[in-house]
């Protein structure tokens, strides 16, 4: 629905409606790349115990620049990263708009590789930053050489690189970061939101942070951690390129219940962690199962599958939702992208999809 026409907003905004994907009651979801598996009441305990002592300093503003958080991370990260070498804020989606506010801007461009996430063009434009893309090849990866030639042609102050890619799956090689690395002019962010469920042998730009001082990773604790709900993103980079980000978030930005939360979490690491093993053999037993199947699947490092093609894919969709299974509409004409849950979760998912697409 369009605003009245009385509601003062920007120009440019008016034709938007809020971001959403559809949060139905009473359906196995797979369609947001959570992770199936809640923490534990002992983790929930130790959680609240925790957020119990940070309320009881509530009436104070939380640290400013959340740096036990910031050393936990750090720690997690490992690659000799420290608390000033790291970012936190609410959510990826947080650090990116951060990124854009400070790094992008009016007269200023952000590029990346089309088909990619969603949010991307909203903090563009929220930020009134220029947004282009460059189109991915057929297999969905990113061509070093004429990705090169993209980012020559285009300048950009800020490239989005996603690996594993969201919504195809998509990780890229550290090659191809580094060809763009060394030809961007701005800051090159690889968002590694679901870095924890890539393959083995895939690696993280983590590993080439030292050595390019204008690299930004973002990571977050909403899928692997299991923590989409205490809205928890971060980033690593050079302690001057942090300090850029701290010029532009807002005062108190993250709340003290929220870093108590997260703190609690990552004391709990290797049990909220546990879990992605499962989900990474679930991935790539779903893989195999739609290819087995005759669909065509796109290769995946994350937690989630693309797949296809399909002459009418919204009738697809609703089938399934029909059958109580929330998958996403999403990626390029034709195609469909699943999450992956639990094995009940999976099993529902597959007789669904049986039923509805009969081979
Ligand atoms: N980056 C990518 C590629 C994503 O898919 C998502 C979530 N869907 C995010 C960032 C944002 O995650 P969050 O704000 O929960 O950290």
């Amino acid at each position: 629905m369009p605003l009245p026409s009385w509601v003062p907003i920007r120009d440019d905004l008016r034709p938007y409606e809020p971001y959403g994907a559809p949060q139905l009651a009473d359906v196995i979801m797979l369609n947001v790349n959570e992770n199936p598996y809640a923490p534990s009441a002992a983790i929930a305990d130790d959680i609240a115990a925790a957020v119990r002592e940070a309320v009881l300093g509530l009436n104070r503003y939380p640290d400013r620049e959340a740096t036990a958080l910031r050393e936990a991370l750090a720690d997690y990260l490992g690659h000799g990263l420290s608390a000033e070498r790291v970012w936190a804020a609410n959510g990826s989606n947080e650090v990116m708009l951060q990124i854009l506010q400070a790094f992008g801007g009016p007269g200023r461009t952000a590029v990346s590789f089309a088909p990619t996430y969603s949010m991307y063009p909203e903090y563009a434009r929220d930020t009134h930053t220029r947004w282009i893309t460059a189109p991915r090849e057929q297999d969905f990866t990113v061509d070093p050489d004429r990705a090169v030639a993209f980012v020559e042609a285009e300048r950009p102050d800020v490239v989005l690189l996603t690996s594993p890619n969201n919504p195809t799956g998509t990780a890229l090689p550290l090659s191809t970061v580094e060809a763009v690395l060394a030809v961007a002019p701005g800051v090159v962010v690889v968002d590694e939101a679901y870095a924890e469920f890539r393959r083995e042998g895939t690696p993280t730009a983590l590993e080439l942070l030292a050595a390019h001082p204008r690299l930004i990773v973002s990571r977050t604790m909403s899928k692997a951690f299991a923590l989409a709900g205490g809205r928890l993103g971060y980033a690593a980079a050079d302690a001057a390129i942090i300090d850029a980000l701290r010029i532009v978030r807002l005062p108190y930005h993250l709340s003290a219940v929220t870093q108590a939360t997260a703190l609690a979490a990552l004391r709990h690491r290797d049990e909220l962690l546990a879990q992605v093993e499962a989900l990474r053999a679930a991935r790539d037993e779903l893989s195999a199962w739609l290819s087995g199947r005759g669909h065509e699947v796109a290769e995946s490092d994350a937690n989630f599958v693309l797949f296809g093609r399909f002459a009418d894919r919204h009738a697809v969709w609703q089938g399934l939702v029909d059958r109580g299974v929330l998958i996403r509409e999403t990626g390029p004409e034709g195609w469909l992208r699943v999450s992956v849950g639990t094995p009940e979760e999976m099993n529902a998912f597959y007789t669904a999809l049986s039923e509805v697409d009969p081979r």
